[in-house]
């Protein structure tokens, strides 16, 4: 295929642009094969040079794909090919690249496609389909013009659907045709929670804002950029930073590290923090010192005021303790940064329920990591691996270890049986392809050569594996044994 170096011919404008539902670039991406009638794969294979056919590539895809939309590699070599292909220089708009020195890299981006079903009839209504750049950010789940939470799979076949469309069109499923915008009758919808009104509202914010970052920062006394939150107004530097640490539950280091401007926590967990100490970092509070209350005061303020919103904040603080809670549970109110004894005298009501929360907590985390390993081996012959698990639960080999170590080794030696098993079939299937190739050549010729023989496996090399060589020499034999037979 032969892509002209830089041509305006290929341009075609991005959706809404500089808005909060700007395009993702993966769609983008899209939108421009199917404009020029390219397979996707194609111009794909092209940029990332990969070849275009092995199942072992596509699955890099995947784990590439989301990252199109990310600040690091993937995105840098997507944006700068599609920049040149289409003569634009704003294309690194439609990721979250604008970012990479604030927010803090890693899982930031969704691979399957999450999408609101109402904003797909709209713009079908409209002609145009694609998805926006908000929908692939993991922290956000929902629509805020429609007020529903984004689903996840196909309506239809329930199947889980790329981010990226391989089969070049958008808002269908891939898999069963179905168009995504599609309103079910008895939808059971969930309505949105203000917290995840929260973290919609900061990233659309942040995508808003993707031409010029700056509006949403400001430089500290460094000259480093920072959220507004860090800029000390009325308090000294180191009495903002006690304050805010008190008021996030994080300790005065990590905070201390945002105010420097070296960006080390994700974004999401100070969002996450800042929701339930109503503060947003994007902007710059006043405020006072002198009524910074103890983190005990503010766990019975909060106990008293929201209950559900008091288990979410004490969950999340066990949530990125959970490691440490499986091996050797720490005390939890040390965890929440207090004491079992001043909790206990202040409020007894508030202690017991700290106690209850915690123990509810630590036994359902080893439900969860059980019933996945569970799941894992029952999923044969395509289990589950043990990193996925870690993956999924958050939770460290070692501690999964530490919590059945049967349970543990079964799904590791499964996962392994199951490879092998996958390998054999696989060069079963080289051996098939070659002894029909082989059948052919030997039809038309009466003979074949050896060189013509390993012209016959997709790499000349299977053949030094006696598991490919065995069967396919034998065969070779016997057509020439049946052949001298004839003959006779
Ligand atoms: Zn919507
Ligand atoms: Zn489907």
């Amino acid at each position: 295929m032969n892509i002209p170096d830089r041509s305006v011919t290929y341009n075609i404008e991005p959706i809404n642009l500089g808005s909060e539902s700007c395009e993702a670039l993966t769609s983008y991406f899209v939108r421009l094969t199917q404009f020029h009638a390219l397979k996707p794969i194609q111009l794909l294979s092209e940029i990332f040079h990969k070849p275009q056919i092995s199942p072992e590539v596509k699955i890099l895809y995947t784990r590439e794909y989301s990252r199109i939309n990310g600040m690091d590699d993937p995105a840098k070599k997507m944006i700068s090919a599609l920049n040149s292909l289409t003569g634009r220089k704003d294309l690194n708009q439609l990721t979250l690249e604008p970012w990479k020195n604030i927010i803090r890299r890693g899982n930031l981006l969704r691979s399957k496609l999450h999408f609101c079903e109402y904003c797909f009839l709209e713009q079908k209504a409209k002609g145009i389909i694609y998805i926006p750049l908000l929908w692939c950010v993991k922290p956000v789940v929902i629509c805020s013009k429609h007020k529903r939470v984004l689903h996840n799979f196909c309506p239809q076949c329930k199947k889980q659907i790329n981010i990226l469309s391989l089969s070049g069109i958008q808002g269908y499923c891939p898999i069963c045709g179905w168009f995504l915008g599609d309103i079910q009758k008895n939808e059971i919808f969930l309505s949105t929670s203000p917290y995840d009104e929260w973290m919609n509202r900061h990233f659309a914010e942040l995508i808003k804002n993707n031409d010029r970052p700056t509006n949403l920062l400001t430089n500290n006394s460094n000259n480093k950029q920072i959220f507004p939150i860090f800029k000390p107004q009325n308090l000294s530097k180191s009495a903002l930073i006690n304050l805010l640490a008190n008021k996030f539950f994080m300790d005065k280091d990590t905070l201390q590290k945002w105010g420097n401007g070296n960006h080390t926590v994700p974004l999401y967990l100070l969002l996450q923090k800042g929701y339930y100490a109503n503060l947003s970092p994007f902007k710059q509070y006043e405020l006072h010192s002198e009524v910074v209350p103890s983190r005990k005061e503010i766990l019975i303020h909060n106990f008293y005021y929201d209950q559900s919103s008091f288990i979410e904040q004490i969950q999340i603080i066990f949530e990125i303790n959970k490691n440490r809670i499986i091996k050797c549970p720490p005390d939890p109110f040390v965890l929440l940064g207090t004491t079992a004894e001043e909790m206990e005298n202040s409020c007894p009501e508030c202690h017991e329920f700290i106690l209850d929360s915690f123990t509810v907590f630590s036994n359902n985390l080893w439900c969860r990591c059980l019933a996945a390993m569970n799941k894992a081996i029952s999923e044969f012959p395509k289990p589950t691996s043990i990193k996925s698990i870690c993956q999924e639960t958050g939770v460290t080999r070692r501690e999964l270890l530490f919590i059945s170590q049967d349970l543990y080794d079964s799904v590791i030696s499964n996962f392994a049986k199951a490879k092998y098993l996958r390998r054999q079939e696989r060069k079963q299937g080289f051996v098939n392809e070659a002894i029909s190739k082989i059948n052919e050549i030997y039809k038309k010729q009466g003979y074949i050569t050896d060189e013509e023989i390993r012209s016959c496996l997709v790499k000349p090399g299977y053949l030094l594996d006696p598991i490919i060589r065995i069967p396919i020499m034998n065969h070779v034999r016997a057509l020439i044994t049946s052949k001298h037979d004839d003959i006779r």
